[in-house]
């Protein structure tokens, strides 16, 4: 992906108001009679499934300094008028989001589903309100989100078919060892180095790890080239969407992988586009990178939010092993 794509590609947001992401759920779970919903939600499951990565900003009517981003009431629901405004509130905490917050389709309702198992008291109460505004939704109690929960994620965000993978995978593993110049991304330099020490080595289905550092491994001038986004590695994997070359990994990766990748490359003092023999490249990320905590554990080891998480394999200390052992390539 280049710089100017980078900037340029502004989909444009949809507002939406936290409750109705639950509605999209509890629709998949009711029975088949109850199924039919406001139009607003059979608009929403649309415009999601037509395009998973469509950014959604969680809309709702609140007091204080945040009322910038207010709706309005025009799409409350039935159920009383503080019961619209404190169903918001409720889903908004459990998320641990705030009004106005911006993501893609597809993280936001990863983390509705992992955060919200149940309507019962956020969208009806049982026995104790006998007030109109606290009236709440009667499928509340019913157990249409519960039943819904389990293939939410699946009918609203499709995973990629395998037989695509398959065929990403055999194409694409084939070709990297027909080039004369392999495209990596930085960070990958460095999962390369997880990957190595792994008990097994040898090809998996998910990417092209393996083929990166047999090809290297075999010839250790070949000529590496830093890119930006996706890179050879990423074709045959599950997050990767082929209709964009995006890394679509939950809570944020590309996120994380972005920061990675800079920081890498600041670590090493290059450049995106930059090109080095993959021995010259990988003796240089092993004197200046000694563990993979600097990069991928953001040098603390502290987990900032959802989007931050730290990945597992840094206590493993596999990229130190592979420091010390060259993989072959340095030594
Ligand atoms: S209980 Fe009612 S308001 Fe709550 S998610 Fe289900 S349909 Fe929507
Ligand atoms: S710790 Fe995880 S993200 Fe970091 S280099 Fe190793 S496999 Fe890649
Ligand atoms: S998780 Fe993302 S960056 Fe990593 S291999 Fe898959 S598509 Fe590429």
């Amino acid at each position: 992906m280049n710089r100017q794509h980078q900037h340029t590609h502004r989909p444009r947001i949809v507002d939406v108001r936290p409750y109705q992401l639950l509605c999209l759920v509890c629709r998949l779970g009711a029975s088949s009679g109850r199924r039919r919903a406001a139009p607003p939600i059979i608009r929403l499951q649309r415009l999601i499934q037509e395009n998973p990565n469509r950014p959604l900003r969680l809309v709702c009517n609140v007091d204080g300094v945040y009322r910038y981003q207010n709706p309005g009431y025009r799409l409350d629901s039935a159920g009383g008028a503080l019961f619209n405004e404190k169903r918001d509130l409720d889903i908004l905490q459990r998320m641990g989001m705030s009004p106005g917050d911006t993501r893609p389709a597809r993280d936001l309702i990863e983390r509705m589903l992992q955060s919200i198992k149940t309507t019962k008291n956020l969208c009806g109460y049982a026995g104790d309100c006998a007030m109109p505004t606290w009236r709440g939704c009667p499928q509340a109690l019913r157990g249409a989100f519960e039943r819904g929960c389990s293939k939410a994620f699946a009918t609203l965000i499709p995973s990629r078919p395998s037989r695509e993978k398959v065929t990403a995978k055999k194409t694409t593993a084939a070709a990297m060892y027909r080039v004369a110049r392999l495209h990596i991304r930085p960070h990958h330099l460095m999962c390369m180095a997880c990957f190595y020490s792994r008990q097994t080595f040898a090809p998996i289905a998910e990417d092209n790890l393996y083929e990166a550092l047999d090809i290297m491994r075999k010839n250790p001038v070949i000529p590496v080239t830093l890119v930006r986004g996706c890179c050879m590695i990423c074709p045959p994997c599950s997050a990767y969407d082929a209709a964009t070359g995006l890394c679509v990994g939950g809570h944020g990766m590309s996120l994380r992988d972005q920061k990675k990748d800079l920081d890498v490359l600041r670590r090493l003092d290059l450049n995106y586009g930059n090109t080095l023999p993959a021995r010259t490249l990988y003796a240089r990320l092993f004197r200046r990178i000694r563990s993979a905590r600097e990069i991928c554990g953001f040098q603390d080891g502290i987990v900032r939010g959802e989007v931050w998480t730290i990945c597992d394999t840094i206590t493993k200390r596999a990229y130190e092993r592979s420091r010390s052992s060259g993989m072959g390539i340095v030594r």
